[in-house]
């Protein structure tokens, strides 16, 4: 009906789910449809450990639902207020070198195209629009409903600790190797990192956290500091310095479903950019940052800098696409809703992920263009031919995908 009468009356539209994205990838000036209604779990195949939902569903609704049937998703993105339909539009990942993004664990999904069809989508039927649909950026239709590829549900063990930038990166391959889901927090403007590990436990749930300084006072201390700081900006490298003494000098353990341990809270408005550049040149990128903070003393970075890492995959518009990927997150926070000057550090930080090969994360801030896309993603063309014929009239673009593809 809605697709109807954008059709009548030439408008676009954009399909949204928890709207959560940062950069404008779900806004519109056309017809929007909010997916919170379309909410439903359809069906949980238990043998197959399958669960198929409608798109619009959110995660923190889906979890309880499949601790009730013993299962979990293997990997999550760091919030579960987002939707089905939406982390897979965007190409939501998190960490573990043997996980993919969230995409890859997508088995069919129902897609309603521009002119009313339904296609069904898997391995199996309709395979090329189903490479592409994974990672859709919400230019192909409307994704109905999504199958879903569990696990058994699990406990994570999350250990936090101490390291510096040279050991983690010297050691990096031995660091994978240790943790199934591996990360790390890296502080600019010093050599200090957090190294956190994530691995499958039977301990029952426990917290070692320091509940006064890491989520009461701590936070709000940081975001006063940061907001002095947006007069004194040579504060930054000594409240990133006080803040990994006072929050990440410690050994932390913390056991919990694994849905709890994935996700965490995101206290303050931030921008944030988020490249995945081939795992191997993990090492040069961030040196060549490092470097480039410490040349250029007016450039300020907040903390932290989250170094991620995923299994590449054969989806047409996915980050990861026929590469092992390192993520390398970097923020800069809006203290009180006030914008810090960061135009600097995103334009230098953009052009070490283009010369190392990047590929920018599709929900979050990036400068490029038509021309970038093609020179970083093979498939690239292909994609478009597909978004072509399921969409001659460009109903689902908006500003941000005309960049994309004209
Ligand atoms: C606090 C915070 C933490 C985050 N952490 C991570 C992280 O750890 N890792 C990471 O990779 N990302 C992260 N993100 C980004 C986030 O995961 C993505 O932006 C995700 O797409 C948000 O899901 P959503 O449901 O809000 O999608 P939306 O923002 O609503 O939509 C995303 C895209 O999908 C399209 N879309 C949504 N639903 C449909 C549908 N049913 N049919 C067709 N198109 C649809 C929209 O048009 C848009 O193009 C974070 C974001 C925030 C705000």
């Amino acid at each position: 009906m809605v697709l109807a009468l954008a059709r009548q009356q030439n408008k676009r539209v954009k399909v949204v789910g928890g709207g959560h994205s940062p950069s404008d990838i779900a806004c519109t000036d056309g017809f929007m449809i909010h997916m919170g209604k379309m909410n439903r779990v359809l069906k949980v195949d238990t043998e197959k450990k399958q669960v198929t939902v409608e798109a619009g569903i959110l995660l923190a609704d889906l979890h309880p639902q499949l601790d009730k049937h013993g299962l979990a998703l293997s990997n999550l993105g760091a919030v579960s207020d987002v939707t089905a339909g939406g982390v897979i539009g965007s190409g939501t990942h998190n960490t573990g070198i043997k996980h993919g993004i969230l995409a890859t664990q997508v088995v069919a999904l129902t897609l309603l195209t521009a002119n009313g069809t339904i296609l069904e989508c898997s391995e199996s039927s309709n395979a090329e629009v189903f490479q592409a649909a994974r990672v859709h950026l919400g230019c192909l239709g409307v994704i109905l409903t999504v199958t879903l590829q569990c696990v058994p549900q699990f406990h994570l063990q999350e250990t936090t600790f101490p390291s510096t930038l040279k050991e983690v990166l010297d050691n990096l391959d031995s660091h994978l190797k240790k943790s199934e889901y591996f990360r790390f927090l890296w502080f600019p403007h010093s050599e200090n990192v957090s190294v956190i590990y994530q691995d499958h436990t039977n301990k029952p749930p426990s917290s070692s956290a320091n509940w006064f300084w890491d989520y009461a006072i701590g936070f709000y201390l940081l975001e006063f500091l940061l907001w002095i700081s947006t007069f004194l900006p040579g504060l930054v490298g000594w409240i990133n310095r006080f803040f990994f003494w006072l929050l990440f000098n410690g050994k932390k353990e913390n056991c919990n479903l694994s849905h709890k341990i994935f996700t965490y809270e995101c206290r303050f408005k931030q921008h944030v950019q988020d490249w995945a550049i081939p795992r191997e040149k993990t090492k040069e990128a961030l040196l060549e940052l490092k470097a480039m903070l410490e040349a250029n003393p007016k450039v300020v970075a907040h903390y932290p800098v989250e170094v991620r890492f995923t299994r590449g995959d054969d989806i047409l518009l996915s980050p990861c696409f026929q590469r092992d990927s390192c993520y390398m997150n970097i923020i800069m926070y809006r203290p009180y809703g006030k914008d810090v000057p960061r135009l600097d550090y995103w334009l230098a930080y953009e052009t070490i992920m283009k010369k190392v090969g990047g590929r920018p994360h599709w929900a979050k801030a990036h400068n490029c263009t038509r021309k970038d896309f093609e020179k970083m993603y093979p498939a690239f063309q292909r994609f478009c031919a597909i978004r072509e014929k399921l969409d001659p009239t460009g109903m689902f673009l908006n500003a941000y995908l005309e960049k994309v593809f004209y």
